[in-house]
């Protein structure tokens, strides 16, 4: 063995050894974490391996930043091999791939080309970081540093392998090949061999020390994405993503409720925060952020990573009193409650994440521990988590009153006749909103013509818990939930219509937790379906400009975008626009996450610049299929006094107007 095999295999060794150290206590600290089972549903998560990482879809989202990461991950997947010939070469002298034959000229040069475009795509980045950079990549000075340093080291990396290769190019016969396409001009600027075998050989030994501390630096780096984002797509959530999983407050010895610090989240939170590029895409989408609110789910996910850091050693180590040293607080010193309060819970910021970080799960998880735990909650919503424990709905309207919205219209209760096919879920704003309550008599006019068999269950519906779940009272939550589910399925329901996204999303995919498994239809899919089925007739036109908008819990919960725009095209005379955020890119109105019960004193409120966005459109009709997104929307016309020429519809009143009587 010679003495540069000698020296390189130890160098090599101790580098792994290291590296293997770092990714060991990583996975140490999370297994401090909560339990949680992601290894359900393989063919999705390889589908989210093939679509998100091998395709960089979700980066390609923007397409200028996505094409330069598509090229700088495609160009570390090729120049892979060109490292491994490097170890191999340190390990055995000589050593290369050459044996592929006539492939090997080829792999050479996908690696120069990849090398070549890597560097390219580098170099631009640090100078958009330096001089133009966008304001989700405007960061502190010391990330800044890290991002520079990081990109200087992989142009770093870049330059000495075709330095190295132009060097071998001179003094080696035999090792330019046609794939040597770059390397073969870099040789050029060597004035003689001895010079090309120094700098070579010097840029050899510098190239492979880049790459093993680059390895080794990963850990303790933004960086370590290169390493958890594939395992963190492959292990994110393949139902609904933020879908809230239940507190099961049987469980023996459990005394704390929610997330009040890391070691109460689950373990994929924790390796969230260490998969966290920084990219800030999920804060760019934000609507808290974007109008002010000092909530920003990018920190949100620093600031678990930063706080893992601080505490899981000295939980590691059981080490007491590293413990009782340790002053802060994860929600106080690192996340502030205010940025808590502040989420919509519209996941705006998880289907931006490239590497599908979840971002809502422990924003809740940290509001159950503020509610639960301490019982610390914006004062507003006070007076709503009692109307939902003493009227079984967020307003102060009682049980008797459930069934006002349907006088004059002959609607059957479950208690009547229970063998009807559908429940027709009415929910609490289709009861008891002055405005919304126009919409419950306009579906079930619709249903009535389309001879829909169908019964309300009346005094007997309570909330569906979603306010109280999302505002993190699970407590609270979970009884009405239990009680529902009871109702429901003493009567046999196995088909709800929902009118209301939050109550269609959390029938579909949080009550089965529960043991309340139905078949669950959003009013705008079960009317398009009868308009397809010929049951209703859309026969009048309609001589209007409209603005769909879209409902978070609608769209990005449950990917119904498509249904609501049929309807209002097959309408004749409409003229179907769109805001300049629509579809998945679709703005929030500022009510879910329970804040449609909270004060919001702080920057632009979301509901303005969510309308302002919709008037730009120039429409005059704003159509929505959500009763909170309606009375978000009514409230920002009324703001902007441009509720007099425009107006604000559900799919359902738009239909019975224009629907053959
Ligand atoms: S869910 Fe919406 S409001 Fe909450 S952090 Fe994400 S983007 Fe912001
Ligand atoms: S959470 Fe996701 S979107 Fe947000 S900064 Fe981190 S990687 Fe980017």
């Amino acid at each position: 063995m010679s003495i540069k095999s000698i020296v390189f295999s130890v160098l090599f060794l101790a580098a792994i050894v290291f590296f293997a150290k770092s990714l060991s206590t990583i996975i140490k600290y999370l297994k401090l974490a909560r339990p949680e089972y992601r290894l359900n549903n393989w063919v999705k998560r390889v589908t989210n391996i093939i679509d998100i990482v091998m395709g960089q879809t979700k980066l390609l989202r923007e397409p200028m930043a996505g094409a330069l990461h598509f090229l700088i991950f495609w160009g570390f997947v090729v120049l892979l091999a060109c490292i491994i010939e490097t170890i191999g070469e340190g390990i055995i002298p000589h050593f290369s791939f050459s044996f592929l034959g006539a492939f090997y000229p080829l792999l050479v040069f996908l690696e120069e080309l990849m090398g070549f475009l890597v560097a390219g795509a580098v170099l631009f980045s640090i100078l958009r970081r330096l001089f133009f950079a966008p304001q989700r990549l405007k960061v502190d000075a010391v990330h800044q540093k890290e991002a520079i340093i990081i990109l200087s080291t992989i142009f770093a990396i870049m330059v000495t392998m075709f330095l190295t290769f132009a060097g071998r190019i001179v003094v080696e016969p035999g090792y330019l090949n046609w794939g040597r396409f770059i390397s073969y001009h870099i040789a050029s600027i060597f004035p003689n061999p001895e010079t090309a075998s120094i700098v070579g050989e010097i840029c050899w030994w510098l190239h492979i020390v880049l790459v093993l501390g680059f390895l080794n630096y990963l850990p303790y780096s933004k960086h370590f994405h290169i390493i958890s984002s594939i395992p963190n797509v492959f292990l994110g959530r393949v139902e609904t993503p933020a879908i809230l999983k239940p507190i099961n407050f049987d469980e023996e010895g459990l005394e704390k409720f929610g997330a009040s610090d890391v070691e109460d989240f689950s373990w994929k939170t924790i390796l969230d925060g260490y998969s966290c590029t920084e990219c800030g895409r999920c804060t760019a989408n934000c609507p808290a952020n974007i109008t002010g609110k000092v909530l920003s789910p990018k920190e949100i996910m620093m600031k678990i990573r930063e706080r893992s850091q601080e505490k899981f050693p000295a939980l590691a180590a059981k080490d007491g009193a590293a413990l009782e040293g340790i002053k802060t607080s994860l929600i106080g010193n690192y996340i502030s409650e205010d940025a808590l309060w502040s989420c919509t819970t519209c996941m705006a910021c998880m289907q931006e994440c490239p590497v599908m970080i979840e971002h809502v799960n422990p924003i809740v998880d940290m509001r159950r521990s503020l509610v639960l735990m301490e019982s610390k909650f914006p004062e507003e919503i006070q007076v709503t988590f009692r109307n939902l424990e003493n009227n079984f709905s967020p307003w102060a309207f009682g049980q008797s009153e459930r069934m006002d919205w349907a006088e004059g219209l002959e609607v059957k209760t479950m208690a009547s006749d229970k063998e009807v096919e559908y429940l027709y879920w009415v929910g609490c704003a289709g009861a008891f909103d002055m405005r919304y309550k126009k919409v419950s008599r306009a579906l079930v006019n619709i249903m009535n013509k389309a001879g829909i068999s169908f019964a309300v269950l009346g005094e007997e519906e309570k909330c569906n818990g979603d306010i109280a779940r999302r505002l993190g009272n699970e407590y609270l939550a979970q009884m009405l939930v239990k009680e529902n589910v009871t109702t429901m399925n003493n009567y046999g329901v196995k088909k709800i219509i929902a009118s209301c996204p939050h109550c269609f999303n959390t029938f579909k995919n949080e009550y089965p937790q529960f043991g309340g498994n139905f078949e669950v239809i959003h009013h705008s899919v079960f009317i398009n379906d009868l308009i397809k089925s010929g049951k209703i007739r859309l026969d009048k036109n309609l001589i209007s400009r409209i603005a769909f908008h879209d409902s978070c819990y609608l769209g990005r919960y449950n990917n119904i975008y498509d249904e609501p725009r049929k309807i209002l095209s097959s309408i004749n005379g409409v003229e179907l626009v769109e805001a300049a955020r629509n579809n998945d890119k679709g703005f929030c109105c500022g009510a879910g996450g329970g804040r449609m019960f909270m004060e919001e004193t702080v920057g632009t409120k979301v509901n303005v610049e969510r309308t302002d966005e919709l008037l730009l459109t120039e429409a005059d009709t704003i159509a929505s299929a959500c009763p909170f997104c309606i009375t978000m929307i009514s409230d920002g016309l009324k703001f902007r006094e441009a509720d007099e020429k425009v107006v604000v519809k559900d799919i359902a009143e738009i239909v019975e107007e224009c629907m053959e009587k």
